[in-house]
């Protein structure tokens, strides 16, 4: 018990001259707070009856442990998993121009809710909003902060206390807790399950359709597939019926994939990835999708499609709870405009999606070359990058650099402790880099992390 005097004082421990930097980069009461659990640590373990460790074996702990805290904030990774869109990893790369205007228009104030020309007070988002919606052939366009607000607020407004007809195959669960049943529910909407898991006609929308209905919903499976004994209505039809009964027809698209020329340059995992146009067509009568998986822009939801639905959605209080803020809208507005331009390569997800096996092998042979002698403990190999984002496609031919090593574990580690963490994945006991998800300026990153991560193994 004696020996516990000599753990020091809180103050004196945050003062020591070795910790200076991290009280200017953290803030003292940061500092203090980790101190004190590094101290508290030291407390228990004398309890135990470890030794009671000295005033520069503490400074060190206490170093170690906000060196950790400053480097657990948001950072920059490089996506070397080979899953595009990937949502630990922000989906997403904003594309250059969507990144300028960011700069340009919120380093000071904007014109976000008012028309320069005439002075008077305007609409958050109406430019945007009239951009998409031509873009996309649709009356009416609502964006707003992602699309499981944009489902929520279209649920609420259109079905609050009525009824909502859903297939049971399509009652599934996008992952990050969005839950169809569950979104239904908090609308205060009424779910109406119907057909089977692995069936549903367009007759059990009809029978369970009467005064109470407000609408039936249609959901994109997302990440996962039914095979074998399975039937679900086509579009055309159900929206044929749909409007037979008078009863508005809602999708949930998810991926968001816009431009039809640009679906056909795609990699082949999404030829049978339906487009926003291509559901409104087909006659749904508004389509949800998020504009950070296969659009490719910042977060956000949009809803697109009647005007008079569109209309009710805008008109709900949760409307403005789930308002689209500036950063969001100064990102979009250059990504629209570049599909309106049909500038898809400036947007990095689909170019991505589009670069050729060529240009991917001669990127990861470039990585071997540039390892030198280290490249000869990695080999260029085919394998399947997945588009991620909600849309499970057939997987995309890619190519990737294998790395053996004795233990897969430990190089991912390191890879992930380099100054711009590279995030790898594992497969048959190789850690695999696949170059499609690895974005153009990222190359010598990677290379930096390889190096190090081979030279760690070396002195192991
Ligand atoms: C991804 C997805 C959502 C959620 O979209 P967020 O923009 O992440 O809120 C909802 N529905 C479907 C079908 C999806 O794929």
């Amino acid at each position: 018990m004696h020996s516990l005097r000599k753990l020091p004082k809180i103050d004196l421990l945050v003062a020591a001259p070795e910790l200076s930097y991290l009280r200017s980069a953290l803030g003292r009461s940061v500092l203090t707070a980790i101190t004190r659990d590094v101290v508290a640590a030291a407390r228990r373990e004398a309890l135990e009856g470890e030794e009671v460790p000295e005033l520069a074996e503490l400074v060190l702990r206490v170093q170690k442990a906000a060196e950790k805290r400053l480097k657990s904030g948001l950072r920059r990774v490089v996506n070397a998993t080979g899953v595009l869109l990937h949502t630990n990893l922000g989906r997403a790369p904003l594309p250059a121009v969507a990144l300028e205007n960011v700069l340009r228009v919120c380093a000071g104030n904007s014109s976000i809710e008012l028309d320069v020309e005439t002075g008077a007070r305007c609409r958050r988002g109406a430019h945007a909003e009239a951009l998409l919606a031509e873009l996309v052939s649709a009356e009416a366009a609502l964006i707003v902060n992602n699309n499981a607000a944009a489902v929520l607020l279209g649920l609420t407004a259109l079905a609050a206390g009525r009824e909502v007809v859903v297939s049971r195959g399509e009652l599934v669960e996008i992952g990050g807790g969005f839950r169809i049943p569950d979104i239904l529910s908090r609308s205060g909407a009424i779910l109406i399950e119907v057909g089977t898991t692995n069936r549903t006609r367009v007759e059990d929308y009809e029978r369970a359709t009467g005064a109470a209905t407000a609408l039936w919903l249609r959901v994109h499976p997302s990440n996962f597939t039914m095979d074998g004994f399975v039937e679900r209505p086509r579009l055309p039809e159900l929206s044929r019926a749909a409007k037979a009964r008078g009863v508005p027809l809602l999708e949930d698209l998810g991926g968001g994939l816009l431009v039809p020329q640009a679906a056909e340059q795609l990699a082949v995992g999404l030829a049978s990835e339906p487009t926003v146009q291509a559901c409104l067509l087909d006659g749904a009568d508004l389509v949800f999708f998020s504009l950070d998986k296969l659009f490719g822009g910042p977060q956000g939801g949009a809803a697109v499609g009647a005007r008079s639905l569109v209309d009710r959605l805008r008109a709900d209080p949760l409307a403005r709870a789930v308002r689209v803020d500036k950063l969001t809208l100064a990102a979009l507005e250059p990504v629209l405009a570049a599909y309106a331009r049909r500038e898809y390569d400036a947007i990095p997800a689909l170019r991505q999606l589009r670069v050729s096996i060529e240009t991917l092998k001669e990127r990861v042979q470039g990585w071997r070359a540039a390892l030198g002698e280290h490249g000869a403990g990695a080999e260029t190999i085919e394998v399947t990058s997945a588009t991620g984002g909600g849309t499970l496609g057939d997987g995309i031919p890619s190519i990737a650099l294998a790395v053996w090593t004795p233990s897969p574990d430990r190089f991912a580690r390191c890879l992930r402790e380099h100054a711009v963490p590279i995030i790898a994945r594992i497969e048959d006991g190789r850690v695999l880099l696949d170059a499609r998800t690895v974005l153009p300026g990222e190359d010598d990153a990677v290379v930096a992390a390889l190096r190090a991560a081979f030279e760690a193994e070396g002195r192991e």
